[in-house]
């Protein structure tokens, strides 16, 4: 066999016409051709795929794909076939004979690339068929769905340690854009990654511009943001349907482009908003999170958050949709104390050890929303890594643009002092209406209008 490098190059211009390889790549596809078992942790856009595409065109026998999402997966196969390389898939989507199609040719050893939901790996289902193919190597696509810490937990995926039992001389590859350091210790683990190479990338997006802004008037906000992009497409996130349907309808009615995207509609609305946005009929896409996961859309120019996602790694999943062509975009994330109240009313109902995580999640990126320092280089710590410098210009922290209040030692024994006064019982809203000097009824009833703060 000849030398890895030069056969992976080669099959890189041949498939591909691409003629050198994006950072890590070459080292994992090395990882994969050596059979040795590994983690990658690639931001989006970095080219993930081609990483078990190329060496799977390197090997004999079908290198297997697990992947979460059906409609990922077929976007995966047709861009495959469109390269000339022989993939397939087997997901709930096929019918019968379409079934026996794909392990008849598997069987043939016709398919170099198979891609396969991971419910589908029972042992009286795939796992028995897989067992008489000769396998190249195991991917495992999204691999943070495995583990419980991380933001998109697939119990599905907790049934995948089977691989290693079945195929115990196979090699295993985990690939995800977004793992802290305990979800990717939880995913070796989970998998039974046998001393697996550990390849993490540059996670700072540097073409992007980030801004955190208290939330005072949202629609107001989020027009402007709209406006600086005339004619550009954008995603708005939201947390809950009613507020996307809200949203939707009230930058209609200013006169923008928007359509609305949520678990709500119907699987027809959502899949005629979905083409609107990505054949550029309409320009903003109004969403809870159930939108965005395997969209190839790489010109958004910006990402929107109406209100605080529920942790970085969300954050850093939805705003790293933007500028996936690698060119200028915007993520702004207009934050508010009636957020967090929000999100522990919907976490709520989490088993304690899991809600602790989610609180402490939350109370991760809402210091990220408040604290002065530069916003690329707070979420890259948030993963583990440091910049050599802040980012200088593609910050509101490092463009100065964050309004710095007049003595602020003052006002801040001031609130504290009021917060003492109310016996330490009342929230964010009602401690600023008295500061305000306020004179709602809870406030006089409460006799707080007599307190020397008041005012
Ligand atoms: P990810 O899954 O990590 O988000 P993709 O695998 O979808 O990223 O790759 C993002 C884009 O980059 C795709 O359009 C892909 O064809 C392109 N790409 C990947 N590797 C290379 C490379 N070595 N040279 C040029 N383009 C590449
Ligand atoms: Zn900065």
């Amino acid at each position: 066999m000849s030398d890895p490098v030069h056969q992976l190059r080669a099959v890189l211009s041949k498939y591909w016409g691409y003629d050198s390889f994006r950072p890590l790549q070459l080292e994992t596809m090395q990882a994969v051709l050596a059979g040795r078992d590994s983690l990658v942790v690639l931001p989006t856009g970095g080219g993930k795929s081609l990483c078990y595409q190329a060496p799977a065109m390197c090997q004999e026998g079908t290198a297997v794909i697990v992947s979460p999402l059906i409609s990922l997966m077929k976007d995966q196969v047709d861009a495959a076939r469109a390269c000339g390389i022989p993939a397939s898939l087997l997901n709930s989507s096929l019918n019968i004979s379409e079934r026996r199609e794909v392990l008849q040719e598997l069987k043939a050893g016709k398919i170099k690339l198979l891609y396969v939901a991971p419910e589908r790996l029972t042992p009286s289902g795939l796992l028995t068929d897989l067992s008489q193919t000769k396998l190249s190597f195991i991917a495992i696509d999204e691999a943070h769905c495995v583990s419980q810490w991380g933001h998109d937990f697939r119990p599905h995926y907790r049934e995948l340690y089977r691989l290693r039992e079945g195929f115990p001389d196979v090699s295993l590859h985990a690939f995800t854009a977004t793992a802290t350091e305990r979800v990717r210790l939880d995913v070796i683990e989970q998998l039974q990654l046998k001393q697996p190479e550990i390849l993490i990338g540059n996670f700072d997006r540097p073409n992007l511009t980030y801004r955190a802004e208290n939330k005072s008037e949202v629609v107001s906000q989020i027009d402007d943001v709209i406006r600086r992009h005339e004619g550009e497409s954008g995603i708005v996130y939201a947390i809950t349907r009613k507020e996307v349907d809200r949203l939707s309808e009230t930058l209609k009615y200013m006169g923008h482009k928007v359509r609305p995207y949520h678990a709500g509609l119907t699987d027809k609305e959502r899949k005629d908003n979905q083409e609107a946005f990505i054949d550029d009929r309409v320009t903003t896409i109004i969403a809870t999170v159930a939108f965005g996961m395997g969209i190839d859309k790489s010109d958004v120019r910006y990402v929107v958050h109406a209100a605080m996602p529920q942790s970085l790694e969300h954050y850093q999943q939805e705003s790293g949709r933007a500028g996936r062509d690698g060119l200028e975009a915007e993520c702004c994330l207009f934050f508010g104390g009636d957020d967090v109240m929000m999100w522990k009313h919907i976490l709520g109902d989490k088993e304690p050890e899991q809600y602790r995580h989610a609180m402490a999640s939350l109370n991760k990126i809402a210091d990220y929303c408040r604290v002065s320092i530069c916003r690329h280089q707070a979420l890259v710590k948030h993963f583990g890594q440091e910049l050599d410098a802040d980012c200088g210009s593609a910050c509101d922290i490092c463009l100065n643009e964050r309004e710095e209040v007049d003595e602020s030692l003052v006002l801040g024994q001031k609130i504290l002092s009021s917060v003492y006064r109310q016996q330490q019982r009342f929230g964010v809203e009602y401690t600023a209406q008295v500061l305000k000097g306020s004179n709602e009824a809870r406030i006089v009833q409460n006799g707080h209008e007599k307190l020397s703060t008041w005012g």
